[in-house]
């Protein structure tokens, strides 16, 4: 699990980082927001502790980005409030902030806010998975693409879920095989074809994101959509 801090005050900073670490979380800091927009761009953290007093670029500003944006915006984020300062609190939280903290916070109240979020988060990941247009919704056992849904086999649907649990992972024939219909199948590694073929033509355009290696297998490739920053 990894946690970003974003924390002007050295001294708060290293000490969340040295108690979120000896607790197991891999922490990276930042004093403000330009690295941390830098870092994120290529490494998502699990959750984000931010600060709202920051120079340059205050909390409220990253969080406003972080929401708006939709690869950003399921990332769970606490806020850090100096004591007072109710009105920047409601602020957070009606932007979609997860929880706050006030300062001064205990380490043990940081570190169980954080699990509990943590714990949420996860839940509602698990609901959903996506891919660009795709969004498989396993509660209800429903798909959509570009919000219109699309009916699929139970083989089919078991298809893209793998798929989507594991972007840019490549399966064999056999893996698929193995996986999806289980080891006692006695299927040909065609049956694997024939399925992936009718999904991507049910997928529509954005079919052609689940790519054949030749000689290989295959593999969902992750679709880049316009980002808002
Ligand atoms: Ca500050």
């Amino acid at each position: 699990m990894k946690i970003y801090c974003v924390e002007d005050e050295e001294e708060i900073r290293n000490l969340i980082i040295y108690a979120l670490t000896s607790v197991g979380y891999e922490v990276e800091g930042f004093s403000e927001s330009a690295p941390f927009w830098d870092r994120i761009k290529d490494n998502q953290p699990d959750l984000i502790l931010l600060d709202i007093m920051l120079p340059g670029e205050d909390g409220i500003a990253i969080l406003k980005k972080l929401k708006a944006s939709e690869k950003y915006e399921n990332i769970p984020v606490i806020m850090s409030t100096a004591k007072g300062t109710e009105y920047d609190k409601v602020i957070g939280l009606d932007l979609g902030a997860d929880d706050y903290l006030t300062k001064p916070f205990g380490m043990m109240e940081m570190i169980s806010r954080i699990k509990a979020v943590l714990r949420r988060s996860h839940k509602t990941e698990k609901v959903q998975l996506k891919n660009g247009p795709i969004i498989m919704n396993l509660d209800r056992h429903q798909v959509e693409v570009n919000g219109e849904k699309i009916i699929l086999t139970l083989k089919e649907f078991d298809l893209l879920k793998l798929f989507l649990n594991n972007i840019e992972i490549v399966f064999t024939r056999d893996q698929l095989l193995d996986q999806i219909w289980g080891m006692d199948y006695v299927g040909e590694s065609r049956t694997v074809d024939v399925h992936v073929g009718t999904l991507r033509t049910k997928l529509g355009e954005i079919g052609s994101c689940i790519e054949t290696l030749r000689g290989v297998g295959y593999r969902m490739v992750k679709i880049v959509e316009e980002e808002n920053i």
